[in-house]
């Protein structure tokens, strides 16, 4: 019993510091659940871990700050922008402060972390955190469309930021 329940363990571990959150047991749980019945999939991987605190901006982030970033030796780069010189910011006048962070690994050329801050901003992560699950690389990015005016195409401003040295 005690080898099954470690075997499972094994599937969802992920280190200390993961954030007891209730997407996070869901997570976990889908992934216990298949090991248990024995159905195949990938084990648990964090890279893409996210977080909103629902405060007024909400604060919204995802993957690693630049300080854990720069703690796990990468070489980072960072991008930002500010959300009042954004269209979507000007349009919404009061209350439209915030920010977009973009943490990059700059020898892969990827984001390794991000951080939204505004009205939206944890729905603008969506975006973020499947650019860092899916490691598309920052070139890519900047080459795509984003919607005019909405919060998240201030991200495009970020990533042009990241390219300002
Ligand atoms: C006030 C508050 C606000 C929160 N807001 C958010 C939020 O906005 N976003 C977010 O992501 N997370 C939030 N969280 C955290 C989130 O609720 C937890 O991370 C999540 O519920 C953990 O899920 P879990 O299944 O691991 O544990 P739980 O939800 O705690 O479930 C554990 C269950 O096991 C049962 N149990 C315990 N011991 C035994 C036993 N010996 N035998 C049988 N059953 C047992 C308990 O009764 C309980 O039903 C919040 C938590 C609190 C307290």
């Amino acid at each position: 019993m005690r080898a099954a329940v470690n075997a499972t363990f094994a599937h969802i571990s992920g280190g200390p510091g993961l954030g007891l959150f209730t997407h996070v047991a869901l997570y976990q749980t889908e992934i216990a659940v298949r090991a248990i019945l024995g159905e195949p999939g990938p084990d648990a991987h964090y890279r893409a871990l996210p977080q909103v605190t629902f405060t007024d901006p909400e604060v919204g982030s995802v993957g690693l700050s630049e300080h854990a970033a720069r703690e796990q030796g990468l070489r980072v780069q960072t991008g930002t922008t500010q959300l009042p010189s954004s269209t979507c910011g000007w349009i919404h006048k009061a209350g439209n402060e915030g920010l977009i962070e973009l943490v990059e690994e700059a020898d892969r050329g990827v984001l390794v972390g991000a951080t939204s801050i505004g009205p939206v901003g944890g729905e603008v992560l969506y975006g973020l955190a499947v650019a860092i699950q899916a490691e598309v690389p920052i070139e890519r990015q900047r080459h795509m469309i984003y919607a005019y005016p909405t919060f998240h195409r201030a991200v495009k401003a970020a990533l042009t930021d990241l390219r300002r040295a």
